[in-house]
């Protein structure tokens, strides 16, 4: 009898103790720390489910599963409590000031939506001057397409109408006056780009040049690939040849000049590619002509060329339904050599290679 009234006492004193540690602590040591193991197994670190668990926020969490981003947030100064549903909507991003940044968008009244766009599109400088301005209403129809950039924002809001076709006209650079982008390239490629807007630099070489005959020099495989197009119009009694091909930028400036003296300022501009704007100094654009008389346009070659060209590499670079774009009068006799797959390309596509090469070769490199 005297064991079990000793028993008791012991049973009756073990559960004091507890009572008064859970008495003292709010939640009894084993409660707390099998919670802290929930909210750790969620993802959580152990000191932010410490924290959780001080902050009684325990159901909230486990009832949220994880979030990385409130992870990272509710323990930070900067941390936002009228915020508190917008962090759990957007994503975390591994870059510099995360949270300051996102803070900074929503005070803007950006949606947490528009908020993972702009981590997920922009750069973190881009990021950081996107947060230093004031919002931008329609933000993500501007930053749709993979050719729209943030450096060209000012020049889109400038544009009154539809917002694609104001970041199509900036990236074609419609909005600015010929010869005014600084899309300037020291660089060869075969692919490269030159127009009004899109210069070589002064000290540009091209790659590859070898004597094409009749001291005209082109890129070597623009050359093989010329003489192939050339000979299987010939199996079909079509004679054609080159009439002009590279040309250096001193040698540009005095075929503008010319044209400039004989045909007046508003014709050679049109015609004539300012020295340093011309397809010519790639090596890859050709000129060419018939021996017979008339004009070219109304050839039986150049009917031909406007089938076959791209067969060869060749792309037929200014027509009419394109000077939007080329900022080009019409030349029948000119083709630009681009390789044959891009050449076919580029022909399916019915667009002209300046908007070709802006919105799908540029934007995706
Ligand atoms: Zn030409």
């Amino acid at each position: 009898m005297r064991k079990r009234v000793s028993w008791l006492k012991i049973l009756l004193f073990t559960t004091l103790v507890l009572l008064a540690a859970g008495i003292g602590f709010g939640v009894p040591l084993g409660i707390k720390i099998s919670r802290r193991n929930t909210i750790e197994n969620l993802g959580y670190s152990r000191e932010f489910a410490e924290y959780i668990l001080k902050q009684d926020m325990y159901e909230t969490v486990r009832d949220l599963g994880f979030n990385e981003t409130l992870g990272k947030i509710l323990m930070a100064p900067e941390y936002q409590v009228n915020h508190y549903e917008d962090y759990l909507q957007i994503n975390y991003h591994e870059i510099n000031n995360f949270l300051p940044l996102t803070n900074a968008f929503l005070d803007k009244k950006y949606a947490p939506d528009d908020i993972n766009f702009i981590f997920e599109r922009f750069s973190e400088s881009e990021i950081t001057l996107l947060s230093e301005r004031e919002h931008i209403d329609h933000l993500q129809d501007y930053f749709a397409k993979s050719y729209a950039r943030l450096k060209d924002l000012d020049r889109y809001l400038a544009i009154e109408g539809d917002i694609q076709e104001a970041v199509y006209e900036v990236a074609n650079n419609l909005d600015l006056p010929e010869y005014e982008a600084d899309e300037t390239r020291s660089s060869f490629s075969i692919d490269m780009l030159v127009n009004k807007n899109y210069a070589v630099s002064e000290d540009f070489e091209p790659e590859n040049l070898v004597d094409a005959g009749n001291g005209y020099r082109l890129n070597q495989e623009a050359f093989e690939a010329f003489k192939e197009m050339q000979a299987a119009a010939k199996a079909e009694g079509l004679i054609f040849e080159i009439n002009s091909a590279y040309r250096s930028v001193a040698e540009q400036q005095s075929v503008f000049n010319a044209q400039c003296a004989q045909y007046g300022q508003a014709y050679c501009e049109s015609h004539v590619a300012k020295p340093g704007f011309s397809e010519h100094h790639t090596g890859l654009a050709l000129d060419v002509k018939t021996p017979h008389n008339g004009t070219f346009a109304y050839s039986k070659e150049f009917t031909w060329l406007k089938e076959h060209a791209q067969e060869y590499g060749f792309i037929w670079r200014y027509q009419e339904s394109q000077e939007k774009y080329s900022r080009f009068a019409e030349e029948a006799w000119h083709y630009r050599y681009v390789g044959k797959e891009l050449a076919q390309q580029v022909k399916d596509s019915g667009l002209s290679y300046d908007e070709y090469y802006i919105t799908l070769l540029e934007a995706s490199n």
